[in-house]
């Protein structure tokens, strides 16, 4: 039986490179969702009342949809690019000696998270100081970091990978929702379902103590740093998001012809697949303190 799960998970990951991460796809444990549940028809009522009789209410819808429309320009085969497998670590701090060639100023020129980063090079980071651009040649990241001539490691991949993920593309996937619900265009929901999917795709293979810098550092003091694509105290606002997002847009899907056809998957597998992927995995890794956010 071994044997045949090992040959299944073989062909599973050799024909859907997108796939290979999650060679464990989980199946619905429960009955699939019926209806939207946190933005109600009635509250979406009272959003549009406000949007038509307060001006700070109208120029919060038009930020919100104006920061969705960013993103429709990406194609979707470019967006599901845009969340890392699993095996691509997540690090908050490169290190802790700054720059390979400028060392620590570059905190004091950016502060505690100094380095720049672009969407369009989602796994490189950019020095503020000298512009270097890492990992690069002399500066070569496997992943789980470079290391430098102290023996300390730098970790620009993880690094790039972490914010990119927490403060672009988590937003995007619910900005392109919330723009959904105050216009009713589908294009917006489209693509916000398109990162939903994606991101089912890898979240039962996240495990940030395994996957993480911190992670690394706490395991060589013998103890444990939980967590799934961030650590469990910050995911608590990457679940919090991804399910409004999903709750937001989830009537859409079964009308989303070039999603299905994106994953080859018919609505209701695809409802079935984010619900079972995203967010059981998500309620079970509350249950498991993988995901644990700060008391009080
Ligand atoms: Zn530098």
């Amino acid at each position: 039986m071994r044997f045949l799960v090992a040959i299944f998970t073989l062909v599973f990951v050799s024909t859907n490179s997108l796939a290979t991460e999650t060679d464990a796809a989980r199946r619905p444990q429960y009955p699939l969702k019926q209806e939207r549940r946190i933005y109600t028809e009635d509250r979406l009522k009272v959003a549009e009342g406000n949007i038509a009789k307060f001006q700070t209410a109208k120029a919060i819808a038009d930020k919100e949809i104006s920061r969705a429309s960013d993103w429709l320009g990406w194609e979707d085969e470019d967006l599901l690019k845009l969340i890392q497998p699993p095996n691509i670590p997540r690090a908050f701090n490169v290190g802790t000696d700054g720059c390979p060639k400028c060392g620590k100023e570059i905190y004091e020129v950016g502060g505690t998270y100094p380095w720049k980063l672009d969407i369009k090079n989602p796994l490189k980071v950019e020095c503020p100081i000298c512009g270097g651009v890492f990992p690069d040649e002399d500066h070569p990241d496997p992943g789980r970091g470079w290391v430098g001539p102290n023996d300390h490691k730098y970790w620009f991949i993880a690094y790039a990978n972490h914010w990119n993920f927490q403060n672009t593309v988590l937003p995007a996937v619910r900005y392109l929702a919330r723009a959904y619900l105050l216009t009713g265009d589908p294009k917006y929901a489209h693509k916000s379902a398109v990162l939903l999917y994606r991101a089912a795709e890898v979240y039962p293979g996240l495990d940030y103590h395994s996957q993480s810098r911190y992670g690394e550092l706490q395991e060589k003091n013998g103890s444990r740093y939980e967590g799934k694509f961030l650590n469990h105290i910050w995911e608590t606002t990457v679940l919090h998001m991804l399910a409004e997002s999903y709750d937001s847009v989830w009537d859409t899907i079964d009308e989303d012809e070039n999603l299905q056809e994106l994953v080859g998957k018919s609505g209701e597998e695809i409802r079935g697949f984010i619900e079972a992927n995203l967010l059981e995995e998500g309620i079970e890794s509350v249950f498991a303190k993988k995901i644990s956010g700060n008391y009080g």
